[in-house]
């Protein structure tokens, strides 16, 4: 197997049928390129930016996020880049902002609610982000986006940033594209609306799935609920790829999810068109998606929508596309 999947590592990720999808990696730091590089990424699908906030005593300055930046942009060549701003809150604590105590952190003020709020933060990793722009293709999304509203005022403010940049002759891309992660119930239904006034949706199933089964992520107590395969979670992707399709909008995914090997020949059918996961689940995920009929899988992907229970899409996939 290892032999096989070291000739993949240049290729492009085709299934039998020849459609393409891209395979992009997650990474948290620069630090993580060479794994990204040595495994075959197509791109990187999310830059986790908050580990360049974590671990320290006081905010990175925009010269040292600049940097950071145009390391990952420039090193992936003019593969695409998808760059998250910070998502600090849940699981995540930056003590240095000394934020004040939650019951509820993964339903509190996090990600872009505090950007928005925290606008001196916010406004300094928009320029380091839209100066690192003129050196690859970097693309930039918003993480945890519960309605239109955020969206607007978030583009509104790196509009902003832009024109004072360009206003002041610094190189910045024209051609950024914006984004959103959909990890949130309220976003995949209003996909459709969303669609409109973004270049791409990135769907998050680790929030996603947490906020529509409400069962926390990190409580094993409730992790039997936690259902990647649970038919309410596999419609609202659907909503959420067809409502992008439909507009002429790019759908990837950024979860676990995407590289979990019972759930791409069901992503695949329901046309996600980029999966973005840990550098080593790149080469396992490019050697099944070769062996794998896109024509085939759209009318499978809709058998297991039908299905009553996650136990019952999972036994599906299993008996018609087990790889052991
Ligand atoms: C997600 O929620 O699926 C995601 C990719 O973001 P994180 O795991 O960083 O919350
Ligand atoms: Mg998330």
């Amino acid at each position: 197997q290892k032999a096989e999947w070291a000739k993949l590592v240049n290729k492009k990720t085709t299934t039998q049928d020849t459609h393409h999808v891209e395979l992009a990696a997650n990474i948290g730091t620069p630090k993580d390129l060479d794994g990204v590089i040595n495994n075959g990424a197509e791109g990187i699908g999310l830059y986790r930016t908050e580990f360049l906030y974590m671990g320290r005593t006081e905010l990175p300055s925009e010269e040292e996020q600049y940097e950071a930046y145009k390391e990952v942009v420039e090193r992936m060549d003019g593969k695409p880049v998808v760059i998250r701003t910070l998502d600090i809150g849940g699981d995540k604590e930056l003590p240095y902002l000394d934020l004040p105590h939650e019951l509820n952190p993964f339903l509190g003020h996090r990600a872009i609610r505090l950007c928005l709020e925290k606008q001196d933060m916010f406004r300094a990793q928009l320029r380091a982000l839209l100066r690192a722009s003129a050196h690859g293709n970097l693309k930039i999304m918003f993480p945890m986006i519960a309605t239109l509203e955020e969206l607007r005022q978030a583009k509104q403010i790196l509009h902003e940033e832009k024109d004072k940049l360009q206003a002041s002759n610094v190189d910045v891309s024209d051609e950024m594209e914006v984004g959103i992660m959909v990890e949130i119930p309220s976003t995949a239904v209003a996909a459709p609306q969303f669609a409109k006034e973004v270049d791409f949706f990135s769907i998050g199933t680790n929030d996603l799935i947490q906020y529509t089964m409400a069962a926390d992520r990190m409580n094993e107590r409730v992790s039997y609920l936690y259902q990647p395969y649970h038919p309410a979670v596999l419609r609202l992707i659907d909503m959420v790829i067809q409502a992008a399709h439909a507009e002429g909008k790019w759908v990837g995914m950024c979860g676990e999810m995407a590289g979990d090997e019972i759930a791409i020949p069901l992503l695949l059918g329901l046309g996600l068109d980029e999966f973005s996961m840990s550098a080593t689940s790149i080469l396992p995920a490019r050697s099944q998606i070769s062996k794998l009929s896109k024509a085939e899988l759209e009318s499978f992907a809709q058998e297991a929508l039908t299905k009553d229970t996650a136990d019952g899409v999972e036994q599906l996939v299993r008996s018609k596309y087990s790889q052991s």
